[in-house]
């Protein structure tokens, strides 16, 4: 026999037991974001490498060491979607939608891929829903965006939820920011961790995060981006905070809260639940003003967030258990005539609009019998080769005999629907 082939790491597959609550989710989100003006779009899960090398930010993990890239026959560089705000911005700009009234509000489900280190909650093919709104610098955008991912998250129920909300301000401000930064440790590096020390140059964000007690002390001490914020932004953040507070929606200021896209300004946020492990974050996003104008659009203001399938999944709540699905079960007891008259009635059965099955398998009356109380179908009809079918109310626990033909008029009737 041949070696089976398995799939590759880091993906799974969706069972159909698994679609139940994958449709909730989706449903929801659906339902919240529609509600208040976005509509879906769709965008190809392959794009040119370019578009994300530009729009993610080369320096990031992402674009660095996470992205399936490969070249197609013609010798073009292509990359499976590693995240979905780059796309929806290309296509905010090949369909002319700054035409339309802004903000345009677009929100997606699929597929990403990102060649990380697989863990639990952590995959290599992952979905995402999005919401993105393109075209204005509104505080109110930013806090309307962070409302209803709040609202996708309590409708499904995810427990012990945090949020977590910065700024960044502007690149400018960003880049002063970090070379105060760098100073402040170099001056302490000698109380820092090796690690904290080596990155220090890459990464002096990372500091903050570390949990090594000379470090934390020098962290105790050092410049705070939101400090540094210019009067306008400080103003658009604290605006965004008061309609926070508007709606109580409470958050935590975290102002060591970094993303790993190079894209944002202004707003960042993330939502964590206490219900997942190692892998908290359910879903974040923020403010990315420059993105448009870096993919060769005009300078065009915007905030969007993503949340993980998989996260949400783990951190909601049960979903409802689905009704029984079989309307009718066509059980054959005879010969050909059966088995065409069978197939014919639940033919039939289906154009009629319930949800029918007709034996297959070849199995023995009380075989057949046992499949159908599996199912939970409602009405079995066992029908032979005289014309003839005695249709079963399994609910009722009633039989008659009536002619093949009067079978799906019959459960119409009894499912009220004729
Ligand atoms: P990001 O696009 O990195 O901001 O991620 C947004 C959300 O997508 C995260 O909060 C996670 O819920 C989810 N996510 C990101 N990467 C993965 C992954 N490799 N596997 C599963 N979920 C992920």
């Amino acid at each position: 026999m041949s070696e089976r082939i398995q799939a590759p790491r880091g993906t799974y597959d969706v069972l159909p037991d698994d679609h139940a609550a994958r449709g909730r989710v989706l449903r929801v989100a659906e339902n919240v974001l529609e509600r208040a003006g976005y509509r879906r779009i769709e965008t190809p899960v392959f794009e040119h490498t370019e578009l994300f090398a530009r729009g993610v930010g080369a320096s990031t993990d992402i674009v660095q060491k996470e992205m399936y890239t490969f070249d197609d026959a013609g010798g073009r560089s292509l990359t499976l979607r590693p995240e979905g705000t780059a796309s929806i911005c290309r296509a905010y700009l090949d369909h002319g939608m700054q035409k339309l009234p802004q903000p345009v509000k677009l929100w997606y489900h699929g597929p990403f891929f990102r060649h990380e280190r697989a863990q639990a909650g952590r995959y290599r093919q992952f979905w995402q829903i999005g919401a993105e709104a393109i075209g204005s610098d509104a505080p109110a955008l930013d806090a309307e965006a962070i409302v209803l991912l709040a609202t996708v998250l309590d409708e499904l129920e995810v427990g012990g939820l945090r949020l977590r909300l910065g700024s960044l301000g502007s690149p400018e401000t960003r880049a002063a920011y970090r070379e105060e930064l760098q100073a402040h440790l170099r001056a302490h590096a000698d109380q820092l961790s090796e690690e904290v020390r080596s990155r220090i140059d890459l990464n002096p964000l990372r500091a903050f995060d570390s949990d090594h007690p000379g470090t934390q002390a020098v962290m105790q001490t050092a410049p705070r981006l939101l400090d540094r914020l210019s009067a306008e932004d400080a103003e658009h953040f604290a605006e965004v905070r008061a309609l926070l507070d508007a709606v109580e929606l409470p958050y935590e200021i975290d102002p060591t809260l970094v993303r790993g896209l190079d894209y944002y300004a202004r707003t960042v946020f993330e939502f964590t639940s206490d219900a997942l492990g190692a892998q908290s974050g359910v879903g974040g996003g923020g403010r990315y003003d420059g993105l448009i104008a870096q993919l060769g659009g005009p300078a065009t203001p915007a905030v969007g967030w993503a949340a993980g399938m998989e996260r949400m999944l783990l951190a909601a709540g049960d979903a409802p258990i689905p009704e029984p699905m079989v309307d009718l079960y066509v059980a054959l007891d005879g010969e050909s005539t059966a088995r065409s008259q069978g197939f014919r009635i639940a033919a039939e059965a289906r154009r009629a609009g319930l949800n029918a099955q007709v034996e297959l398998a070849g199995r023995s009356m009380k075989g057949q019998l046992k499949q159908a109380s599996r199912l939970q179908a409602r009405y079995v009809a066992i029908v032979d080769d005289t014309g003839q079918a005695r249709l079963k109310d399994m609910d009722a626990g009633e039989q008659q005999e009536i002619p093949h033909t009067d079978v799906v008029a019959q459960v119409l009737r009894g499912r009220g629907l004729r």
